[in-house]
């Protein structure tokens, strides 16, 4: 199963990839969190992302290509994966039908996950990330321990500054401007569904499972 998770910045991607990844076993690739990573690690990838990310803005459509390309050249994804983030423009979007023509991969489907812009602005600004695993969490599911439910760490979360409201805003005039497009160009190949994900966890993932006959 090959599966593009497409939506809005904190439409619930994430959380929806992890569950899938999970019970299908095939790999979650968020390019979110891969970027994440090279600026904790503070590889050459890592410091050109960091300012560019903490603005809101995309890092350079040639750079994603060239996460994508090295990620896919991993055994773990033969038999499928669920791309989370990616692709966000155009020409990430025909770069990879390039790459999945080249592995021969033409089964690849896109869930469209909606929500309006106020809800997603109370969610993302509603969150903490765990700074030490970076598990992603709602205040509620944090209010009664400082220890992170995942790796058990103290004190570790924090507001991501693409969470703010101000960087928020201009993450989601960009999804409007530069990646909404990217559901015309799959949408003319026939290859996209939409689910409304504003409800709760469990909810949008019965639809998702509904809808890959699960
Ligand atoms: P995410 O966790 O998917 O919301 O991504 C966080 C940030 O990483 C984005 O706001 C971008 O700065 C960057 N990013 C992630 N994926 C991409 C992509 N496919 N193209 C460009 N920038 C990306």
């Amino acid at each position: 199963m090959r599966l593009l998770l497409f939506g809005a910045p904190g439409v619930g991607k994430g959380t929806q990839a992890k569950l899938l990844s999970v019970k299908f076993n095939i790999p979650h690739i968020s390019t979110g969190d891969i970027l994440r990573q090279a600026v904790k690690d503070q590889t050459d990838l890592g410091r050109k992302a960091q300012e560019i990310m903490s603005r809101g803005d995309l890092v350079p459509d040639n750079i994603m290509i060239g996460i994508i390309k090295y990620r896919f050249s991993k055994s773990d994804c033969k038999n499928g994966f669920i791309l989370d983030g990616f692709p966000r423009t155009t020409n990430q979007a025909v770069e990879l039908d390039m790459l999945l023509n080249e592995m021969n991969i033409n089964d690849i489907k896109l869930i469209n996950i909606t929500a309006d812009e106020d809800a997603i602005v109370k969610r993302l600004n509603n969150r903490r990330a765990c700074k030490v695993c970076g598990h992603i969490f709602t205040l509620s599911e944090i209010e009664k321990s400082d220890k992170c439910p995942n790796c058990k760490a103290s004190n570790s979360f924090y507001l991501r500054d693409d969470d703010k409201e101000e960087v928020i805003r201009k993450r989601l005039e960009i999804f409007r401007k530069t990646t909404e497009p990217v559901l015309e160009y799959y949408a003319k190949q026939g290859n996209v569904i939409s689910i409304n994900g504003l409800g709760s966890v469990e909810e949008v993932n019965s639809e998702l499972l509904k809808f890959l006959g699960n």
